[in-house]
């Protein structure tokens, strides 16, 4: 079905989606969202950029226009993920559609939360840790919850929400439908989809598919002294909006400093910032008044922001899962972007996990000291092109947060 008209959807939803401009389904979603619509679960592997909102938001909404009973939950590793994720399904609702929802996460106002609670909303989206909250406040109950959603559970799980998602799956009605979607499908992830869905159909996105991110991938190495000097000259030579990727939080906050200091527009998000602050510096981003925000990866998870070109990997995340999701901050949807990693001596053993995680089939690459780009092979798109230079950018001046 290479159509969202085949598929049977109710008509609200489907000129909804023409509304978003969603004209035609991706791979992911010709795959997922049949299955979904006759009640399988589903174990999915799709990177983020692929449109996978769409591939369980889809069947969710279908499920809610075409029933008066039941209702959803779907859970996410970050507010800001949460957040964009209900945007998407209200959207998919349509502005006339009565169905209540509510977004539970933490850093947000309780009252406000406990009065969407009241209006017994039948969509929930959220953060594990606030839905427990509410579940031992006995301000959420899921008995009638039908329908679930486990996005990006493999971040879920690196950060530590195991206990969390298990003790959520004890609320749950036992007859229900669940999709799992996973950047990646380690042993953990198995495990859950074992004990917790029903025979799940497994789908994945085709390395080759059309719709698979377009990245540009490029490494330069480079000693750790000379990681600041290449950064700046790599952000001279680059043309629209950049994420910076740093390993801590006060990092982030300094690198944004130097940055604004050297003369460009930057800002910084990172776990500390409280959840108005972090929409403040998110909004201002999205409508691009700076150009480069500097980030922890659990700030940027789930960042969709579709003007982001580049991706330069200041330095390498701990757990090379992170890897893709970094770089799947960019070429969302159809566009184009670029990654950059700087990897200096010091990085070798990350930079060998990130290389056998994207290059599974392929000999071990032996980093060597050299200051040349080296084009990668990568399993999601086969022919990478090289990073050229570009014309120098305009520099805007002084950092800015909102
Ligand atoms: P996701 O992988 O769900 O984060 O989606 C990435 C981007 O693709 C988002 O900006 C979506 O709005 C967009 N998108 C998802 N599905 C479609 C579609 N069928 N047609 C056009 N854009 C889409």
């Amino acid at each position: 079905m290479n159509t969202f008209q085949e598929m049977g959807l109710p008509k609200a939803l489907n000129q909804a989606l023409l509304h978003m401009q969603f004209n035609k389904p991706t791979p992911i979603q010709v795959e997922a969202i049949p299955l979904a619509l006759e009640g399988k679960d589903i174990l999915g592997s799709a990177q983020t950029g692929t449109g996978k909102t769409g591939a369980f938001g889809i069947p969710l909404v279908a499920r809610l226009l075409s029933s008066s009973h039941g209702s959803a939950l779907v859970m996410t590793p970050t507010r800001e993920l949460a957040s964009q994720v209900l945007t998407q399904l209200q959207a998919m609702l349509g502005q006339k559609s009565k169905i209540k929802s509510a977004l539970l996460i933490g850093g947000d106002s309780m009252p406000k939360q406990l009065r969407q609670l009241r209006n017994r909303p039948r969509l929930i989206v959220g953060t594990p840790g606030r839905i427990n909250d509410h579940l031992r406040r006995k301000s959420l109950t899921l008995h009638d919850t039908d329908f679930l959603v486990l996005d990006e559970t493999d971040r879920m799980l690196d950060m530590g929400f195991t206990v969390q998602i298990e003790n959520v799956m004890n609320y749950l009605a036992a007859k229900r439908q669940t999709l799992l979607f996973s950047a990646t499908l380690p042993k953990n992830i198995v495990r859950i989809a074992k004990k917790y869905l029903n025979n799940p159909v497994r789908v994945a996105v085709s390395p080759n598919s059309a719709l698979a991110p377009k990245i540009r991938q490029d490494i330069l190495r480079i000693s750790e002294s000379e990681k600041y000097p290449s950064l700046l000259s790599q952000l001279d030579e680059r043309e629209g909006s950049i994420i910076v990727f740093v390993k801590t939080k006060h990092g982030s906050e300094r690198m944004a400093t130097k940055l604004s200091k050297a003369g460009h527009s930057a800002d910084a998000i990172h776990g500390d910032l409280r959840q108005n602050q972090r929409n403040r510096v998110i909004s201002a981003f999205r409508k691009k008044k700076y150009r480069i925000l500097v980030a922890t990866d659990v700030a940027a998870r789930g960042l969709d922001i579709p003007h982001i070109e580049h991706v330069i990997n200041y330095d390498l995340p701990q757990c090379a899962e992170d890897y893709i999701h970094r770089i799947g901050r960019t070429a969302r949807a159809d566009a184009e972007g670029a990654a950059l990693n700087l990897v200096s001596p010091m990085d070798k053993s990350k930079w060998n996990a990130i290389d056998r995680l994207i290059n599974p089939g392929s000999r071990q690459s032996q980093p060597k000291q050299s200051t040349k780009k080296r084009k990668l092979q990568n399993k999601f798109q086969e022919d990478i092109v090289p990073f050229h230079k570009r014309k120098k950018p305009k520099r805007s001046t002084s950092r800015k947060a909102a």
